[in-house]
């Protein structure tokens, strides 16, 4: 062994490059200490057996090439990235190269220097992982999925069955986020991508698209009911209560679910999948829609509205309808409440259904609110014969870092109008406030003498408990209940949510009453306000201000 040392001399023993001086069969006559290390090992554990030993498994077959082509004199030098396992399993990698050290002398001796690469490659997977893997879940991002969703697309064209694509996009997430706080807004996603894997097929590939979308590619399918099958699935495996924060969120996706027909980009097929669930949140979000070709026209107006809003807001010319709230007893107004309306140069009037959501998504909505405030507050200052108070819807994005409070005084101040003389209207969902910003920007809002009433009560996401942590002074019973009332269980529940307003010592009014009946029941159930197209539907301020304030029952348009 001493004679094969000395080829190298000093060189071989202290090079921080692994070498080893193989034999012609392949074994290793001699290995030097970086060699050794770099397996994890002593030399003497190394030196007499083959030069494949602790080569990872899959790589011997390579390895064995290389060590063939050399001696064989194919190749003068072999060179090699290649894998061992050191001394505790650990993968170790390296960049082999191999050459001859003798000239036609026998016994023929060749050297391996064996470099270990494993920091790098761990670097370069890291860095390919980042740029095509999502770091919150793990699951593959956008530039991967489109990458899979054109090979699987290039490949089904010679197959009968074909590629559809689900595009989820979970319900009220930025309320979660907003309210609830990043972390729990993560935490949220990561649960909901576990249970979306839960719900799909085995070889089904589940991405992370945006924020909160979540895009499936599904092949080898039979047709449209198989897509919505599985869509149906992920519904139900999302829609269960996760406990987040101290609260309860109940989550749910809307699902747009398109079918490649003919050849077909994944661009496009992905966009349609997104018009499908557009539509699927109009409907009322919790649904599944499938794409139709006529629904791309659907998508192109919802693009020009977007851009005809933006203008809209900034030049003031959305326009503001009142709808009286009567009180229950005597049925006269005791305040009326601000209804947003669009009066659109090519679309006609435009009711909030139509540009609100649009709105949210545009980061429109802060500036919306604070022109409908402005309004309100106008309309008050300009009617002095009016002493009631005007309700004004507020959405969740409006509160909080967008400063509600700042909004609302620079909307009283002009007038000097009393606070008490407004009433700010939040859904339940955008009660679910934990944020300290937000709790903070409300109760300084009530501080000034706003009241807050919650609207659509139960229609929400939350707990009662946590709805209630908010200073609120009324609520608003949801439609849905006003509609139910004469059905046994509809009536056991507004008399119960009644008696649960005096119970808190805060008013209540019932939404949407459109019958006399529903008048009574209501009356009888113990409710102090109702609202509804019986006393009256929103009006402009002209029609409004004809009828005295006071409109009579059933004239108008909506
Ligand atoms: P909301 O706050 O629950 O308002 C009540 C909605 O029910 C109004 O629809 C009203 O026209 C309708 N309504 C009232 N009585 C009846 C009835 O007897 N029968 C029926 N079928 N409907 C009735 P509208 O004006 O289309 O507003 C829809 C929603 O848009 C509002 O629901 C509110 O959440 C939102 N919204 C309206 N204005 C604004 C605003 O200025 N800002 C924000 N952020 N949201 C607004
Ligand atoms: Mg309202
Ligand atoms: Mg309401």
């Amino acid at each position: 062994m001493e004679i094969e040392g000395d080829l190298f001399g000093p060189t071989f023993h202290d090079s921080p490059i692994g070498m080893a001086v193989l034999d012609e069969s392949g074994h290793m006559l001699d290995v030097n200490p970086a060699f050794a290390h770099l397996l994890g090992r002593e030399p003497a554990e190394l030196i007499g057996k083959a030069f494949s030993e602790h080569t990872h498994p899959d790589d011997l077959e390579r390895d064995a090439e290389m060590l063939a082509q050399v001696s064989s004199g194919v190749r003068p030098q072999g060179r090699l990235r290649k894998r061992y396992l050191d001394g505790r399993g650990e993968t170790v990698w390296a960049r082999v190269t191999l050459s001859e050290a003798t000239q036609g002398e026998s016994p023929r001796r060749f050297v391996a220097q064996v470099e270990d690469i494993t920091e790098y490659r761990r670097a370069k997977e890291l860095l390919e992982k980042r740029a095509l893997y999502d770091q919150l879940t793990g699951l593959p991002n956008g530039t991967l999925l489109i990458d899979r969703l054109a090979h699987a697309l290039d490949g089904h064209l010679t197959k009968p069955t074909t590629v559809g694509v689900l595009f989820c996009d979970v319900d009220h997430f930025s309320v979660v986020n907003d309210s609830l706080g990043h972390q729990a807004g993560n935490a949220l996603l990561v649960i909901i991508a576990q249970r979306i894997l839960l719900a799909v097929r085995p070889g089904d590939t589940v991405a992370r698209h945006g924020a909160d979308e979540f895009i499936v590619i599904l092949e080898d399918l039979s047709d449209i009911e198989a897509a919505s099958a599985i869509a149906e699935s992920i519904s139900a495996s999302v829609h269960s209560p996760v406990p987040l924060a101290g609260h309860e969120v109940l989550p749910t996706v809307s699902i747009g679910v398109a079918l490649a027909e003919g050849k077909t980009s994944a661009e496009a097929l992905v966009r349609d999948a997104d018009t499908a669930m557009f539509l699927a949140k109009e409907g009322g979000r919790s649904r599944i829609e499938v794409f139709r070709p006529d629904l791309r026209k659907t998508a192109l107006n919802r693009l020009a509205i977007e851009s005809d809003l933006r203008a809209a807001v900034r030049e003031g010319t959305l326009v503001v309808h009142y709808q009286p709230i009567v009180d229950l007893k005597t049925r006269e107004v005791f305040a009326y409440e601000a209804l947003v309306r669009w009066e659109h140069p090519a679309r006609g009037l435009l009711l909030p259904d139509e540009f609100i959501e649009i709105s949210e998504k545009a980061n429109l909505v802060a500036s919306l609110g604070a022109y409908v405030l402005h309004e309100v507050c106008d309309f008050i200052a300009r009617h002095p014969e009016f002493d009631g108070r005007v309700f004004v819807n507020v959405s969740t994005r409006q509160i909080g870092s967008a400063d509600l409070t700042r909004t609302v005084k620079s909307a009283l101040g002009p007038h000097c109008i009393d606070p008490h003389r407004l009433c700010l209207e939040i859904t339940e969902t955008g009660m679910l406030l934990a944020t300290e910003a937000a709790r903070l920007d409300l109760e300084n809002v009530a501080a000034l003498g706003v009241e807050l009433v919650l609207d659509d009560f139960g229609q929400g996401y939350s707990a009662l408990s946590s709805v209630l942590q908010n200073p609120i002074a009324g609520l608003k019973l949801s439609k849905d209940y006003a509609d139910r009332l004469g059905e046994p269980g509809g009536d056991r529940i507004s008399s119960a949510i009644a008696m649960l307003t005096t119970g808190l010592g805060i008013f209540g009014i019932v939404e949407g009453i459109e019958t006399e009946s529903q008048h009574v029941k209501a009356l009888t159930h113990g409710w102090d306000y109702g609202q509804g197209f019986l006393y009256g539907r929103p009006l402009p301020e002209d029609e409004l201000t004809a009828s005295g304030l006071t409109p009579p029952p059933e004239k108008e348009k909506a």
